[in-house]
């Protein structure tokens, strides 16, 4: 025994010998893929598509191998889909684009993120956006919509004045069902893009949609519609969460701007 020697390693009984078996023993016909039972087969994709060491070349030859192999590659590649696209000005996101085909990647994913400008893109969410998520919802697996709107305030654009002279008190709009309530809002509110974004989201049949807003700058505009304040005491637009972004509740967001309509700026006496 050596001075750093284990007496247990010097006592320790010989393990068996391991025998090895050859497969031959078993099965001479070709090994086929599809006989491995489903959650093997998934396994051993998620191992070439998801691991560090694997590369793009890797994935794009699974891809290629049949349609059968695709499809069950593109749920576990296509997942969950981040566009971010806060760099696009009025185009849409080539993924959202374009006529389904049988091997459309966006039919695959379950969970999708958009990341977007209000006002260069909200328009997209009433015509080729609105068509291609209905459809990854109706014909794909999509079950979850998160939605980010990163436009920062304020900007005077935004909120619909000619110039930069008026202040933001300036500007009122009618809202809800019965149009009883007058409230502080953008005109772009009033405005096609966005009354189609409402209906957009009134209407796509996603299972799952949340909408999500710079949490910075909630309490210019968007502070009427997030939940409220954990402690249950006023926001006044000082609550910013703790994230970098606030969760909006849309849907109280639709009833309070469907079919709103601008007011008359309020007259100040000189
Ligand atoms: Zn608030």
């Amino acid at each position: 025994m050596g001075k750093f020697g284990s007496r247990s390693i010097a006592f320790r009984r010989k393990a068996p010998p391991i025998r090895y078996y050859s497969p031959t023993k078993y099965w001479n016909g070709p090994f086929r893929f599809f006989d491995l039972p489903p959650e093997l087969r998934d396994n051993i994709l998620k191992l070439i598509l998801l691991d560090w060491d694997s590369t793009t070349k890797d994935a794009v030859h699974l891809f290629l191998t049949n349609k059968r192999i695709y499809t069950e590659a593109a749920s576990i590649f296509y997942y969950e889909v981040l566009l971010d696209n806060m760099h696009l000005k009025g185009t849409a996101d080539p993924f959202l684009a374009g006529s389904l085909t049988a091997v459309t990647p966006r039919l695959h994913v379950r969970n999708l993120i958009i990341r977007f400008l209000m006002k260069e893109q909200m328009y997209l969410f009433g015509e080729s956006y609105g068509t291609a998520l209905r459809e990854m919802a109706e014909r794909g697996k999509l079950q979850s919509l998160r939605l980010e709107i990163g436009s920062r305030f304020p900007c005077y654009e935004f909120w619909g004045f000619e110039d930069e002279l008026f202040t933001y008190d300036d500007v009122r709009v009618v809202a809800g069902k019965a149009k009883g309530t007058v409230i502080k809002a953008p005109l772009f509110v009033t405005k096609e893009p966005f009354q189609n974004f409402l209906k957009f989201l009134e209407e796509s049949k996603i299972p799952k949609i949340t909408l999500f807003v710079d949490a910075e700058d909630h309490s210019k505009f968007w502070c009427l519609f997030h939940r409220s304040h954990p402690s249950g005491k006023k926001c006044d637009g000082e609550w910013k969460g703790n994230a970098r972004v606030l969760k909006i509740g849309w849907s109280s967001l639709v009833r309070a701007l469907k079919g709103a309509e601008p007011v008359a700026p309020v007259q100040k006496d000189c």
